[in-house]
């Protein structure tokens, strides 16, 4: 192969706007600083589970490859533990970019994106109407929202669980709900989503 055709499939691959985007996430452009040193990936205690170590995931972002990376179901195995953030040596904000490219795999509706998606939205809804999380209300509502046939093999689970009062028939409101909704329109006016 030549070198000029090495280059087309080099620069095939890498996504330039992608890497401008990820530079452009407060914080974001520390990732040029990345040494590949592996103390995330050695700090990461769910790293077992990733598809791509957090390390590797800096390296995906460097070559531009948008797609491997908002896919990677690392994103999604992240638990915002902040282990890795507290150790990098060059202070990279390692967890809050992985926040931002779980919302960048939702915007762009990665099928990856979706069940988690649809699990973050159903629990915000249901902590700003009774401000708290009533898990039978959250689970009905991603299982129907996203699998409708899998509601089948789960309801009897769910129902036994009802029964034994080990998840609550009805979700129970906090007394001060509108002093939580203040806080949650005060965010939503700061920007957030
Ligand atoms: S710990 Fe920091 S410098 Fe080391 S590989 Fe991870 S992100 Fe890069
Ligand atoms: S914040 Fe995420 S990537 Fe970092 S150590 Fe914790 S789980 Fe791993």
């Amino acid at each position: 192969m030549s070198e000029v055709q090495q280059t087309v499939i080099y620069e095939q691959a890498m996504d330039l706007n992608f890497l401008d985007e990820v530079y452009r996430i407060p914080g974001g452009e520390k990732i040029k600083d990345c040494i590949q040193c592996g103390t995330c990936s050695g700090s990461c205690p769910v790293s077992w589970a990733m598809e791509e170590t957090p390390r590797k995931i800096f390296a995906m972002i460097r070559a531009g490859m948008r797609d491997k990376v908002l896919d990677s179901i690392t994103i999604w195995t992240c638990a915002s533990c902040y282990q890795c953030m507290h150790r990098c040596p060059q202070e990279i904000k390692i967890t809050d970019i992985m926040y931002m490219l779980k919302r960048m795999a939702i915007r762009e509706n990665r099928q990856r994106s979706k069940n988690a998606a649809a699990l973050s939205r159903n629990f915000f809804n249901i902590v700003n109407k009774k401000g708290r999380n009533h898990e039978t209300s959250l689970m009905m509502k991603v299982v129907l929202g996203t699998k409708p046939l899998d509601g089948i093999n789960l309801a009897p689970v769910g129902l036994g669980l009802v029964m034994h009062n080990r998840l609550p028939m009805f979700g129970k409101k906090i007394r001060d709900i509108e002093g939580l909704r203040k806080i949650v329109a005060k965010a939503k006016e700061l920007g957030g989503e």
